[in-house]
């Protein structure tokens, strides 16, 4: 089941996308995709529904905005895939590395505007982890239950402030637009296995990254089982999971985004991204 929620930021109605490509209007079922709607198992609700009394929205051009209304914590994994970590250069965790990120989800396709200045913008196309039930001290067997569901996610970051200006990553992760999310907030049954899904980014044109989540180090039920000894997991948390090899960081000599670059993403099963690199204005 792929749940979306559309139209203008800020005005955005939550959407069932169905197999067929078809938008049918969730309204009638549910205010909005909220934290307190997944927490109060509106997944279940929908699942329950045929498909086919809802309407259909005939809509050209949709704007798909964040597929979750009001995420809370955004957890990111940090060197995660084998090859990343050799193209940075960093040796590989023995226990997941995490930051968090600390602006607010945008839709799949928004432009995404570059800090003042920036020369070093870099892309990193990753699985989100959508938080459906809260929890603590969640064991490995049962973290997919406390999941709603997967999306695609770009973790956008400038690299000069991740890594030159000093204290965390924080700094490079968090600049408004950073955090495209979607289209859609995918659900657990219609993704047989997430450690199986080919991964991929380009630039351009150009296919930087090219992976697959096979490569994970630490996989969806760990990091969830993981993150719940240090966090308490909530409705509406995304947790995403790191990036495979390819970020601009990564080429010798690296590769940085600047204004007028198109960045097109995309998982298996959990749809495409495209978003127009613009430079700061003012
Ligand atoms: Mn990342």
């Amino acid at each position: 089941m792929k749940i979306a929620r559309i139209g203008p930021a800020g005005q955005e109605i939550p959407v069932l996308v169905g197999n067929d490509g078809r938008i049918r209007d969730l309204r009638a079922v549910v205010g909005d995709i909220s934290s307190q709607a997944l927490g109060d198992g509106v997944l279940a609700l929908v699942r329950e529904l045929d498909v086919n009394s809802l309407p259909v929205i005939a809509a050209q051009d949709v704007r798909f905005g964040p597929p979750v209304a009001d995420v809370g914590k955004i957890i990111c994994v940090g060197l995660n895939y084998t090859d990343h970590a050799a193209e940075v250069g960093l040796d590989l965790p023995t226990e997941p590395t995490i930051f968090m990120k600390g602006c607010r989800p945008t839709g799949a396709n928004d432009p995404v505007r570059l800090p003042r200045g920036a020369e070093k913008g870099d892309w990193e196309v990753e699985l989100g982890i959508v938080i459906g039930k809260s929890g603590m001290y969640v064991e490995e067997a049962q973290a997919i239950e406390h999941v709603a569901g997967y999306c695609l996610f770009n973790d956008l970051t400038e690299r000069s402030y991740q890594m030159e200006r000093g204290g965390q990553w924080t700094k490079g992760k968090s600049f408004p637009g950073f955090a495209p999310m979607g289209p859609w907030l995918v659900t657990t049954d219609e993704i047989e296995d997430p450690e199986n899904l080919s991964i991929w980014l380009e630039v351009n044109g150009h296919r930087h990254q090219d992976g697959t989540t096979a490569n994970l180090v630490f996989g969806v039920a760990k990091i969830v089982s993981y993150l719940s000894q240090f966090y308490a997991l909530e409705p509406g948390d995304l947790i995403v999971t790191g990036t495979p090899a390819g970020v601009g960081l990564g080429h010798k000599p690296p590769v940085f985004l600047k204004a007028g670059d198109v960045v097109h993403l995309g998982i298996d099963g959990l749809g495409e991204q495209r978003q127009n690199i613009l430079a700061w204005e003012g």
